[in-house]
């Protein structure tokens, strides 16, 4: 049996490798099926799409969108909706243009704090790909300020660093409906120690269709607890390796060993065309 990685990064946002390149990687490591997962952009699956048939791989499509719950930026991995979409497609151009507008006030942030970095020095570490703090806690080693990413996150880049700052991405219920309109099923990314129980109620009461309950930050017991909640509330079972390849995650060495089984892949696709098929119905 093979298995299936649904979460993992390319340059399209902050990975490092190409779709092509991510595709030969995630290959060499036996994964059968899987999901790029791009923050906020589809950029990086489209270019795969076009590739993967010839390599013998089964390309989910897959996004990790970013969303505003209670004042908190979360993380939503939407998967097999339909990638013409307009609303859809419109909600991820709408967090693209959000997510510069974000770094340009970041930018502005580290100015006053004495940092002197400009927002084309983190354009061009981000290439052509959706912009985001990876980008920034790089230029700020290349610069010489910190030592490492993490420490770019505590002292410059973490939430907390950057409460002040307001990004216009939409609401957990835009990104439910929006995803479902599309046909697309719509999990909760890496629950890990981010959501008290109560949290966890009030996320899964907007609709999820699932719980992102493989991770590389959940440990076995983690793991577990996602798991049975999955169970016993009728939620899918998502996971993967969250694989961005730069060298400076901690989730890396990850690719090929953090993996589903394909009977929870069976699962969502089973859930995704049923949806498909209610909203044809419905037209
Ligand atoms: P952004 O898309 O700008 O919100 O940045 C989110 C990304 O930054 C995540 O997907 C991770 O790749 C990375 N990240 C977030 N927090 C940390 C951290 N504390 N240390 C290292 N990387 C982080
Ligand atoms: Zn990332
Ligand atoms: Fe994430
Ligand atoms: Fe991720």
């Amino acid at each position: 049996m093979g298995k299936a990685d649904l979460h993992i990064h390319s340059s399209a946002s902050d990975g490092q490798l190409n779709p092509a390149e991510l595709l030969r990687k995630v290959k060499s490591k036996n994964i059968s099926t899987v999901s790029i997962t791009d923050h906020d952009t589809i950029k990086g699956y489209l270019e795969a799409k076009k590739i993967a048939p010839e390599l013998g791989i089964e390309l989910i499509p897959g996004v990790e969108i970013t969303s505003l719950w209670n004042g908190r930026e979360i993380h939503l991995l939407a998967y097999n909706f339909r990638d013409d979409d307009e609303d859809f497609l419109l909600l991820l151009n709408r967090h693209k243009v959000a997510r510069r507008k974000r770094m340009h006030s970041i930018v502005d942030q580290l100015n006053k704090n004495g940092v002197d970095i400009d927002y084309d020095e983190i354009r061009a570490e981000s290439r052509s790909g959706n912009i985001g703090r990876p980008h920034a806690a790089t230029v700020l080693i290349n610069k010489g300020y910190v030592a490492s990413v993490p420490e770019a996150f505590i002292r410059y880049l973490s939430a907390e660093k950057i409460a002040t700052i307001k990004t216009n991405y939409a609401g957990i219920d835009e990104v439910v409906a929006a995803t479902k309109s599309a046909g697309g099923i719509i999990s909760l990314a890496h629950p890990g120690p981010l959501y008290s129980d109560d949290d966890l109620d009030q996320l899964l009461s907007f609709g999820l269709d699932g719980i992102e309950c493989i991770h590389p930050s959940h440990r076995f017991a983690v793991q577990k607890k996602f798991t049975s909640l999955a169970k016993t509330r009728n939620l899918l079972i998502t996971g993967g390796s969250d694989y961005h390849g730069t060298g400076k995650s901690e989730y890396d060495p990850f690719l090929g060993i953090v993996t589903v089984s394909l009977r929870h892949v069976d699962a969502l696709k089973r859930t995704s065309l049923n949806r498909k098929k209610t909203i044809k119905s419905l037209n």
